[in-house]
Parts: C-alpha cells; sequence; structure tokens
C-alpha cells in the first residue's frame, strides 16, 4: 500500500545547494491540481515566502510533461491529467537557521516547509518521504536524525519515512551528516540528541542532565497522547543562538561552549544558556505545539495569523524554562535569581513596555518583533520576556492569594486538559478565564493591566511575600546582563542613552534612547562614532571613557553620519537604574519560606 502523496527529496547537488524535489499524487484533482508552498513556518511569526527559493519546476504524468500555470507567489496549477501527476522541483538551500533548509558537502539539513509542496484540497492525506544522500564519497559516513515515523532503513540512516499528512510532514525538520548522537528514556520514551558540528561534548552528562529536565517538565502536564519519540537536532557554530520547536522533535543553534565538555562538572552561564533552550522548545511539545491558539487550528500558512496570546504561549513557555532548571536541580535558587534578574533587565531596558502591551506585541509580532529596527527599544516590548514577567506575576500572585491552593502550574494543568488534550484551539479569552476559574479570583484587573496595560508590574511587593528581595542598580556597561549584585563604584554614573555597536572596525550608534542624552544631542542611529570629548570613541572604549564625566557634563560629541562629519554638543545625565538583581532573604517565617519552596521546588 502506497500513500496518496509520495514525495522524494535528494541532496543532489550540494556544491550548488540545491535539493531536487519529486512529488507524486496518486489522484491529482480532475480539474487541474494546485500546489502550494508556505509563505511561514509554524513557531517563526514572519512572512518568509519560501517559494522564493524554488530555482525551477515542472510536472509530468504518464511520461509525458504537463503544463504549469505560476497563480501567485506561492501557487501553481497543474493541467488536468488521468493518471498519477509528478512534480520535480530544483530548490535552493543555503539558510543555516533553524527556519531554514542548508545543504553543502558537509551535511544536508531541511525543514519541510522550505522543501515540501502542499497538495490543495488533499492535505489530510497521508504522505511517503524517501530522502536520497548525495553521492560523493565523503557522505558515505553520514548519519541522519529526524523524528518522522521510519518505514525502511537502518537507524539514523537514509531511508523512508511516513506522515499522517501534511502538517505533520513538515512538523519534522531532517539533518544529515557527520552526526554526534546520544540517547536517553523518559518514562520509557526514547529521546535523542543528535548534534552537528565539531564538538568535544560530554555526551554522558548531556544526556544525563536533558533527562533529568525533561523528566521534570513531563511530570507537570502528562505524556501527550502519541508522543512516543523526540529528537533533539543540534548545531553547534562558532557562533549563533535559538531553536524551534516541533512535535516530535526540536531545532537548536548554539555555540560549542554552550555545550559540556569532559572533565567539567559545573554548571556555567554557558551551558545553563544551553539547557534554558532545550528546556524551553521541550515545554513546547505541550504549550503552542499541541495546546494552540484557536486561530492556529489549523495553521494557514498562506497569510499572517494574528492572535493576541503569543504572550502565553512564548512568555508562560519562557518562564517555565528556566524554573524547570532550578526545580529539577540542575541549577541553584541563586543561578534561577540572577536568570530572573536579567529578564526583568531586559524588560526594565527598553521603554518600548511603557507604549505596548504584551497583547498588542503578540499580534504585531509579524510586523515589530520580528522585523525589528533601531526604534524598537523605543516602541516595543517583547511578549518573550515580559510575558514571562507576567507568568512570574501570576504564579506569585496566586499562590500568595489562595495561601498556597492555586498556582500557575494548576491553571497550566486546566488548559491542558480542555485544549491540549482535546486539541480544540484556545480562544483568545480563554487563558485568562480559566486562571481566574481554578483560582476562584478576580483577576481581571491584574489581566487587563499586564496584560493590555503599559504599566511597570508589581514584582517587587510578590516577590517580597515569597522572601526574595528585588533591587535595581545602574547597568556596569555593555556587558553587564544584570541579575548580579555589584559595588557603586562599578557601577555607571553617566550614560551616554544610545547602543554602540561595533562592525567591521567602526563604532556606530545602533539605538538612540527616546529623551536620552544622545537623542538630545540630535545623535540618529547609524551615526559612526569618532570622538567624545576630543578623543576616539569606539563601542570598545565607551564604558571606559565616561568613567571621567560626572552628571551635567557637557562634551564635543563628533560623529560621520554618511559622509558628513557632523559636530555636537551633548550634555551627560545620570545613569537609569535599568538592571535588577534578586536576593534570598534568609530567616524568612516558615509560612514564607515553605511558600518560596513550593514555587522553587514545586
Ligand atoms: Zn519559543
Amino acid at each position: 500500500m502506497t500513500s496518496p502523496h509520495r514525495y522524494r527529496i535528494s541532496a543532489y547537488d550540494p556544491a550548488a545547494h540545491l535539493f531536487e524535489v519529486q512529488l507524486r499524487v496518486a489522484s491529482p484533482d480532475p480539474e487541474g491540481q494546485v500546489f502550494e508552498m508556505p509563505a511561514w513556518i509554524p513557531g517563526s511569526y514572519m512572512i518568509r515566502d519560501y517559494a522564493r527559493n524554488v530555482v525551477s519546476i515542472r510536472a509530468e504524468s504518464d511520461g509525458l510533461d504537463v503544463p504549469l500555470t505560476k497563480l501567485d507567489k506561492s501557487r501553481w496549477l497543474a493541467a488536468p491529467v488521468r493518471k498519477s501527476l509528478t512534480l520535480i522541483a530544483e530548490i535552493f538551500a543555503y539558510d543555516l537557521s533553524v527556519r531554514g533548509a542548508h545543504l553543502d558537502n558537509t551535511h544536508a539539513y531541511f525543514n519541510g516547509p522550505c522543501v515540501f509542496f502542499a497538495v490543495r484540497g488533499q492535505e489530510d492525506l497521508g504522505c511517503e518521504l524517501e530522502i536520497v544522500p548525495p553521492d560523493h564519497a565523503d557522505a558515505a559516513d553520514w548519519r541522519l536524525a529526524t523524528s518522522m515515523r521510519r518505514m525502511e532503513g537502518p537507524q539514523y540512516g537514509f531511508g523512508a519515512f511516513e506522515a499522517d499528512d501534511y502538517a505533520e510532514l513538515i512538523d519534522h525538520p531532517v539533518e544529515a551528516g557527520n552526526l554526534s548522537i546520544g540517547e536517553f528514556e523518559v518514562q520509557g520514551i526514547p529521546h535523542a540528541i543528535a548534534i552537528r558540528g565539531k564538538t568535544h561534548v560530554d555526551m554522558g552528562r548531556l544526556c544525563h542532565d536533558l533527562e533529568t529536565l525533561c523528566e521534570r517538565h513531563m511530570s507537570l502536564l502528562g505524556v501527550p497522547r502519541g508522543f512516543d519519540r523526540y529528537v533533539f537536532l543540534v548545531y553547534a557554530a562558532g557562533n549563533g543562538y535559538g531553536g524551534l520547536e516541533h512535535r516530535w522533535s526540536s531545532s537548536l543553534v548554539c555555540t560549542r561552549d554552550n555545550l559540556p565538555t569532559r572533565g567539567d562538572d559545573t554548571v556555567g552561564d554557558a551551558y545553563r544558556t544551553f539547557l534554558g533552550l532545550a528546556s524551553h522548545e521541550y515545554f513546547h511539545s505541550w504549550n503552542v505545539k499541541r495546546m494552540k491558539p484557536a486561530v492556529f487550528t489549523p495553521y494557514d500558512l498562506s497569510v499572517e495569523i494574528h492572535t493576541g496570546l503569543l504572550w502565553v504561549f512564548e512568555g508562560i513557555t519562557s518562564y517555565y524554562d528556566d524554573l524547570a532548571l532550578v526545580r529539577s536541580g540542575l541549577i541553584t535558587e541563586k543561578s534561577y535569581l540572577e536568570l530572573l534578574g536579567r529578564t526583568i533587565s531586559r524588560v526594565l531596558r527598553g521603554s518600548g513596555r511603557l507604549k505596548q502591551s504584551v497583547e498588542a506585541s503578540s499580534f504585531d509580532a509579524w510586523t515589530k518583533f520580528y522585523k525589528q529596527d533601531a526604534n524598537a527599544p523605543n516602541a516595543i516590548v517583547s511578549y518573550y520576556a515580559k510575558g514571562a514577567l507576567i507568568a512570574l506575576a501570576l504564579d506569585l500572585k496566586l499562590r500568595h492569594e489562595t495561601l498556597g491552593r492555586v498556582s500557575l502550574d494548576d491553571v497550566m494543568k486546566a488548559c491542558w486538559q480542555r485544549w491540549g488534550e482535546t486539541g480544540v484551539g484556545m480562544p483568545e479569552d480563554g487563558f485568562e478565564a480559566v486562571a481566574a476559574e481554578v483560582s476562584g479570583l478576580d483577576l481581571d484587573d491584574f489581566f487587563q493591566a499586564s496584560v493590555r496595560g503599559t504599566g511597570e508590574l508589581p514584582l517587587d511587593a510578590l516577590l517580597q511575600t515569597h522572601g526574595i528581595q528585588y533591587h535595581v542598580r545602574a547597568s556596569s556597561g555593555s556587558s553587564d546582563k544584570g541579575g548580579q549584585k555589584l559595588d557603586n563604584a562599578k557601577q555607571r554614573g553617566v550614560w551616554l542613552g544610545a547602543t554602540l555597536t561595533e562592525s567591521n572596525g567602526k563604532s556606530t550608534f545602533t539605538s538612540v534612547v527616546n529623551g536620552g542624552p544622545a537623542e538630545l544631542a540630535g545623535i540618529a542611529p547609524g551615526d559612526e562614532a569618532v570622538a567624545l570629548d576630543g578623543l576616539l570613541l569606539t563601542s570598545a572604549n565607551a564604558d571606559k571613557r565616561l568613567k571621567a564625566y560626572r552628571v551635567g557634563d557637557e562634551l564635543d560629541l563628533v560623529v560621520f553620519r554618511g559622509d558628513e562629519l557632523v559636530s555636537t554638543r551633548i550634555r551627560l545625565t545620570s545613569a537609569p537604574l535599568d538592571t535588577c538583581y534578586l536576593e534570598l532573604v534568609e530567616d524568612v517565617e516558615l509560612a514564607v519560606e515553605s511558600r518560596r519552596m513550593a514555587w522553587l521546588h514545586g
């Protein structure tokens, strides 16, 4: 029995970065068959128009060419045929991101939306996929990792795979190359991690830690129906960071330093970052891949789909990603509070939080969050970072006001039962209604202010109820991410109110804070720094240079705007208290202590 849709992808010209994709449709539409490439990939809310990478395309039936008509940027119409119809296309693949496809002599990686055409009107039918290796000698040792169900071929080899429908076909990224593979089990379910890139990873430790982490997530919401395997696909690069979630896998990009090496058993900043990323994508297996906004059921991949709920699906996931690290014992309470302090600092540093709500940020993700320009810090708020802080505030509020009876965990469990286990999409007001229902509290004012409003969150008071002291201070400079206590002497006294970034040996003002000294001095994004007070100004020396000045000092500032020299005067003001750190209060009452334990250790 063969599937109605048989796809075949071959890495046929790695040097030219070309995949060849064939698609055989057993029973094409008798009126003429429409084929379509997605404009976007679920989880990454930007129009990418994957059809732009189609280099050539043709169709045939019964050995004869079939006329193809291009209907619009993403769709083709094949003339009516009486037998099966085969589409054959060359697709350019040279995007190393977790949203792309990439083929060269060292590996092949693809996401389904980049390479597979949908058969319009038949999206619900079963699909088969044959993956063919390149025929150059280096590829003989390649292994292949994917969460797609295997029909033929050895484990981690090339072969044939199957998916229930088109949506599933494009939800299994595939990586083939020289892979380091580790395996572990979580509640009897096989999990694997496949890493591409030269590393000296301590695979035993990595698998052990991931198992602990995944176990923790699994214990919160339970094993989803049909969740019978999971694969982390990791690209360990010289540079880069990011991830994309899928139902049975995730794609991660990190730096080599993010992975644990043999002989090192600490969890430093870099490894903690990797664990946080893996934790984030794994939690998405529940939150957004199975439980999702109603407007995503099903996904329409041809146009932007707007929802005000991304703060629930990305923000709450960002809250649980780090929380799971401390709850599973992989990091200490102190280390977790440092991460929280960093998230709070990220939000405090953008005045856009006072202009855009997280609901609006979610809705406009397509054109604002995903298309950030130099004005973004002044104009928008991240539904990830502020969404995580709303989740924190809600969790602490629920725990405090119900005397520990209800927490965000209970709200998530109720949401999961209603929308995750059923596959029914969450309505736009669903999360808030369930939070109120489960807790018995009137949360209208809280959600109005935090989700639709732009005021500051009451984190100081809420953390206090859990024995955590909230502090703000000035930043120590461009490398200060926050989260740590610092002597006054190390903090900035004055600031420029602009970000300087180095690229190609030039230091450029990349963003300018509304109302800050640089803006008042007429500095604009894109201006190249030349001199401050008669001396060279660069992104590398700016923090040190500013140490010499006091609040109110007026200095000459010279920049290039384009190729024209511009001289101005800048009046330095005191650096804002935009950097947060949190401290565990010792000697708290027993009730506070047990509330804090329940929060941080589940
Ligand atoms: Zn995410």
